[in-house]
């Protein structure tokens, strides 16, 4: 009998009404989750693992000895690797480096395996595929992101103290 009275003097007095206008009007005035991507973005953390790149020296030579310890160590079998010796200095070099972002699980492992800072994943998160097979970040790719972006992967990688 109880309960149903108090039913009906909710009902009655519209509390349910109130009680929703008030939080409706309590988040007017506090500040909004949302934000306007892509011009704004939400924080992360300076140690975030995005979109790969290939790295070269000052000088324009590709850092990337072909070693395959990134190959070997990638846990998801997302890289692939061939390599030959380069003519010109008999060093080795990669005719053909792949990274299937569709397998990456973006351990990391990959760049804590490569001896010579080649292989690095950015902080970039915007990144999306089109058509079947984009996925595949090829050297050409990987090299064209690091070229892009060299500065900002030196300073971060100078700022981790994974890697000094
Ligand atoms: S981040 Fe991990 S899963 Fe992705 S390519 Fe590197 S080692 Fe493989
Ligand atoms: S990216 Fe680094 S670990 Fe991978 S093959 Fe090249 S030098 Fe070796």
């Amino acid at each position: 009998m109880v309960q149903r009275v108090k039913d009906w003097l909710q009902s009655f007095l519209f509390l349910e009404l109130f009680e929703g206008m008030f939080t409706t009007g309590r988040y007017f005035i506090t500040p909004k989750f949302t934000i306007q991507f892509p011009e704004e973005h939400t924080p992360k953390s300076p140690r975030y693992r995005g979109l790969h790149a290939l790295r070269r020296y000052a000088n324009g030579e590709e850092r990337c000895i072909a070693c395959k310890l990134c190959e070997a160590v990638c846990p998801a079998l997302a890289i692939t690797i061939d390599s030959e010796r380069r003519p010109e200095d008999g060093s080795r070099r990669t005719t053909r480096y792949d990274i299937d972002l569709f397998k990456c699980i973006y351990c990391g492992f990959c760049e804590e395996a490569c001896p010579v800072d080649s292989i690095v994943e950015t902080g970039i998160t915007d990144f999306h595929f089109e058509e079947r097979g984009q996925q595949i970040m090829s050297k050409d790719k990987l090299l064209a992101v690091g070229d892009r972006f060299e500065k900002e992967i030196a300073v971060a990688r100078a700022a981790d103290s994974r890697y000094r």
